[in-house]
């Protein structure tokens, strides 16, 4: 059996640390399919084993100072672990907090003891004689690195072992040669120069970058907290008690006590505390927490309700049918905490660039302090120093790590608060060059609840001929049927057990009723049972023209009769439509019905191509005709015969509405049968790819002008790291800012 893990691991800084993580894990025995999340800070991957032992994992990757967090809940990601997450987070942000003030403390002193010491004005005075100030700024710094500076040479010392080196061996390096170089200048200047007053120290470079830097950290944290909001509101919709019948009396009880069957009693303004029906009672119900859509919806006895919305004025009692993970806010919850913790195409290129980024930046800034020692004309050790740390510093891959992953997070977040579930990153990514939309008619179009609207007799008793079709519709599942059926129960017309029943996909059906041949479905299927259509042919083709579903009927071989069925369009239809055209999207329409309705309603709707008669199992094949002309396909539908052409799209799009199968294999799917959905989602993944580039621009933009500028001396290492800090920040802000973007 294979099995799925998503576990948190601590101790993860920047992108060149997922590469690594992601090395380590996917070396080991039966482990597949690794991906770590920088944002989310989680990793996952697959195993063909039932069970590999997490603590060989866990203690390989502890080698290099990371930490896999362990619970006994790690197959599956639930709720319990994203609180859990959250309270070590908050452990994380108090100690970065701590050691961020500690270094400000000190480091405000050292930078101005250090900045003034130069002044001969000052000079004068105690603190500011050379040589005793240079001892007090030893110790003020020592505790700043050893305290404050900790995290960074612990992490590198772990990777040096292993011959590594990531975003913290940067800082280690920078800020340790900078400090190790004044220990030697203040403890042994005349190893440095033989004239000891003319020695600088750079006590002050490397307190200013481990504060800089912590800032940066702390900052970034804050920010990248505030991406994952759209998850957290939606565990806290979760309600905490329900109101029950229990023998006969209401009960208040806490929600993990509720089970499937109970019966359930909702107050105006209540929040419904888990999916059921409505048994007695009515109300409307807002639902815009899960479907996004404004309005409440009018609920009545029989009617579905979901676990996290919020009643409005009536009162009414329902039966559970679903509780905790499966019940829809479950559902969608697991889904946007999956989606968020993949990765699009573009993020595997970034970690494969940020696992080779720091070797080489340590290369630089070895030819960079080599150049300045050797060409420079007064062959300074400590210009060489400075320009080697300020290459060091500048070049952090920090914001790298952040650029795609906080984007996905708060743009799956977006989606999700509007009705729109993203499965993974990879679908943002498609879902942006989507250039073809493919509909399926029936109940995505159309509300997928038929109508029958006229019935013609050729000779026969209307009576007679519904209840024949009727008994014979008994025995099939398509939405037709139910329409028939409601028909001739609303009639009170009785029927008969069918002798025999045969079901044409696509075509009709046929069977023996009451001793009587009984054919329904389209002229095609009276035609291949060679009955003679000419009798009704001239009505046929006038109905036509209605873009209604004609039902073809013969009793005995004969042409007998017609039934219009009529299915609504959709009240978005159209404007979804004229969304996807304004974002030159072309729009194609599939359908069994004939070509004549096809047409009438497709150019009702604005819709550009149309496929008619098309049979249930051919729906994947047009979707594949077009891809062959190079089109990026979404294909939209609703029903499990709509699966293969889902899979088949380049992104398949399930109405929410629909039915597992469909929302199962789709990469997007619309809580709400609402279509505009469709182009939102198209917009939402644009939207995203758009922020992740600019992320990564500012992220490539830092470190490629700024690493140069540092080999040639022209940036100051303090300066160099708040430019590295600022950058961390600014892209998490930009990702935060997706969070107001408009949809439409
Ligand atoms: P579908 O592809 O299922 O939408 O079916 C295409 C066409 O076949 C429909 O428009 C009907 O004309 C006919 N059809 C399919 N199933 C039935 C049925 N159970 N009863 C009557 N007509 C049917």
């Amino acid at each position: 059996m294979q099995m799925k893990y998503d576990l948190p691991i601590k101790g993860m800084t920047c992108a060149s640390c997922v590469a690594r993580v992601e090395k380590i894990i996917g070396k080991m025995d039966n482990v597949k399919n690794v991906s770590v999340n920088l944002a989310t800070e989680r990793v996952s991957f697959e195993s063909d084993k039932d069970a590999i032992d997490l603590k060989v994992i866990s203690s390989a990757i502890k080698e290099y100072g990371y930490e896999l967090v362990i619970d006994g809940t790690e197959s599956q990601l639930n709720l319990s672990s994203i609180n859990k997450v959250s309270d070590e987070d908050d452990e994380y942000y108090k100690n970065l907090k701590s050691e961020f003030l500690f270094a400000l403390v000190f480091t405000i002193p050292i930078f101005l003891i250090s900045m003034l010491m130069d002044y001969k004005f000052f000079q004068s005075f105690w603190i500011f004689n050379h040589d005793e100030t240079r001892k007090i700024l030893l110790i003020l710094t020592t505790l700043v690195i050893f305290i404050s500076g900790k995290r960074f040479y612990k992490i590198f010392w772990n990777n040096l072992k292993h011959f590594s080196a990531e975003m913290n061996s940067l800082v280690a390096i920078g800020t340790g040669a900078a400090y190790g170089y004044s220990v030697i200048a203040t403890l042994f200047p005349y190893v440095i120069n033989s004239d000891t007053h003319n020695i600088h120290v750079y006590f002050e470079t490397a307190v200013v970058i481990i504060t800089l830097i912590l800032m940066g950290k702390l900052l970034e944290h804050r920010a990248k907290n505030k991406t994952t909001n759209a998850i957290k509101l939606l565990i806290e919709l979760k309600p905490k008690t329900a109101n029950i019948i229990l023998n006969g009396e209401e009960k208040s009880i806490s929600i993990s006590g509720l089970s499937i069957n109970n019966e359930v009693v909702i107050r105006p303004g209540e929040k419904i505390p888990a999916d059921g029906k409505i048994i007695s009672g009515y109300s409307s119900v807002d639902e815009s927490m899960l479907t996004g859509e404004s309005l409440p919806v009018e609920k009545n006895i029989g009617d579905n309700v979901f676990g996290g919305t919020i009643n409005q004025n009536g009162t009414f009692n329902f039966l559970v049918t679903s509780i905790g993970d499966n019940s829809v806010l479950g559902q969608i919850i697991r889904m946007v905490e999956q989606a968020q913790s993949t990765k699009p195409p573009i993020q595997k290129l970034v970690d494969k660039i940020a696992g080779i980024f720091v070797p080489v930046v340590i290369l630089i800034a070895i030819i960079t302090f080599l150049s300045w020692l050797i060409f420079s004309p007064e062959h300074s050790f400590s210009n060489a120093l400075i320009n080697f740390v300020a290459v060091l510093i500048i070049a952090c891959p920090c914001a790298l790590g952040l650029a795609t992953p906080t984007a996905i997070i708060v743009g799956t977040g977006l989606g999700a608060s509007n009705g729109i579930l993203i499965r993974n990153g990879e679908s943002i990514e498609i879902a942006n060059k989507i250039s073809t939309i493919i509909f399926d008619k029936t109940g995505t179009l159309t509300e997928g609840k038929p109508k029958i609207s006229e019935i013609i007799s050729l000779g026969k008793d209307k009576r007679e001929l519904l209840q024949l079709i009727a008994s014979l519709e008994s025995k099939s599942e398509h939405p037709i049927a139910k329409a028939i059926l409601q028909k001739t129960k609303q009639e009170g017309i009785e029927l008969f057990e069918p002798d025999s029943f045969q079901n044409y996909s696509g075509f009709g059906i046929a069977g023996l009723v009451n001793n009587k041949n009984v054919i329904a479905g389209n002229i095609n299927l009276l035609k291949e049972f060679s009955i003679n259509v000419e009798k009704g042919l001239s009505i046929y083709n006038e109905l036509q023209e209605s873009g209604k579903t004609i039902i073809c009927i013969s009793i005995d071989g004969e042409f007998s009769g017609i039934l219009l069925v009529e299915d609504k369009l959709k009240s978005d239809s159209m404007e979804a439509v004229n969304y996807l055209k304004d974002m030159n999207i072309k729009t194609v329409m599939l359908t069994g019905d004939n070509k004549k309705s096809a047409e009438r309603i497709a150019n009702l709707l604005g819709i550009s191509e149309f496929k008619a008669e098309v049979l249930p199992g051919k729906k994947a094949d047009i979707v594949k005709e077009y891809q062959t002309k190079g089109e990026i396909v979404g294909m939209i539908g609703d029903g499990i015969n709509d699966a293969p052409a889902l899979a088949q799209a380049d992104v398949g799009i399930a109405i929410g509405t629909g039915t597992d199968v469909a929302i199962e294999t789709a990469q997007i799917t619309l809580v709400k049968g609402n279509l505009t959905g469709v182009a939102k989602s198209i917009k939402l993944s644009q939207q995203t790819l758009k922020t992740i580039k600019q992320n990564l621009f500012w992220a490539f933009i830092y470190n490629t002008v700024l690493i140069p500028l540092a080999a040639f001396g022209m940036l100051n290492p303090m300066i160099a790291a708040l430019a590295m800090s600022l950058s961390s920040v600014s892209v998490v802000t930009n990702s935060l800012r997706l969070k107001r973007a408009k949809l439409f």
